[in-house]
């Protein structure tokens, strides 16, 4: 899954040489170059991650993150604030504020990819590629194949053919094992958020995916906590058949 990062900038210069690196990195890339233009691109669509400069002509980086953690919608996204200062105590301001990390200018386009990638991999871990594997079931995000392992068996033993819906929904709740995600949660986090869709297409969705992890033995990983959602899990759960 690609990243989309929205870098809220107002020199163009820096603007340009940080977008030409993070779609070297394969981010895909949003622009701003004020407080008012990035409102309205992430009311558009939710960017998985804003790098925000500190100075901006109509309002500071600070003030737009402590704007963006008060609001429900946007409380959760990742922040990076770039800024020139160097003081320590202009630091504390910027992680007060509530981004999760901070980036001095000037920077190496090396530092400033690692910091996304820890930040997201933190955040996100959804968006990461790594192999996962839990309760006989692995699942590659690079390859899009997902195993299961027979019990009898210890060899990965039979591949799951799964819909990319159905592909994205395992991968997020492996990737949160045991946690428990509303409908709302679901289609926010893997449909995207501004996608008017009816929270039934999620029970669909699961309906689904449960009919192909129970072709290979392995129907109470999916799980319905009643009331609030699907989680995945490796624990038995008497309420896991709806
Ligand atoms: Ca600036």
């Amino acid at each position: 899954m690609t990243a989309k990062i929205l870098v809220v900038e107002d020199e163009p210069a820096i603007q340009e040489l940080i977008a030409l690196n993070l779609k070297q990195a394969g981010y895909s890339v949003l622009y701003a170059d004020s407080v008012s233009q990035a409102n309205k691109l992430s009311n558009d669509a939710l960017p998985d991650l804003i790098l925000l400069d500190w100075m901006l002509p109509d309002m500071s980086g600070v003030d737009f993150a402590k704007k963006l953690r008060r609001e429900s919608r946007t409380k959760d996204i990742p922040i990076i604030m770039l800024t020139a200062r160097t003081q320590e105590g202009d630091k504390i301001t910027g992680l007060d504020a509530g981004a999760d990390d901070y980036i001095t200018k000037p920077f190496s386009s090396r530092e400033l990819i690692a910091r996304i990638k820890a930040v997201l991999r933190r955040r996100l871990p959804e968006m990461s590629d790594e192999i996962i594997e839990i309760g006989g079931l692995k699942l590659d995000p690079v390859t899009h194949r997902a195993y299961a392992r027979m019990s009898h068996d210890s060899t990965w033993s039979m591949e799951l053919v799964l819909g990319p819906t159905e592909f994205r929904l395992l991968h997020f709740l492996m990737v949160y094992k045991e946690r428990v995600h509303t409908r709302t949660q679901l289609l926010d986090r893997i449909w995207g958020d501004h996608v008017f869709i009816e929270d039934r297409t999620v029970d669909v969705h699961i309906r689904r995916l449960r009919k192909i992890l129970e072709s290979a033995g392995k129907e109470n990983l999916v799980q319905t906590v009643r009331g609030s959602g699907y989680r995945f899990s490796v624990e038995k759960h008497e309420e896991s058949m709806d």
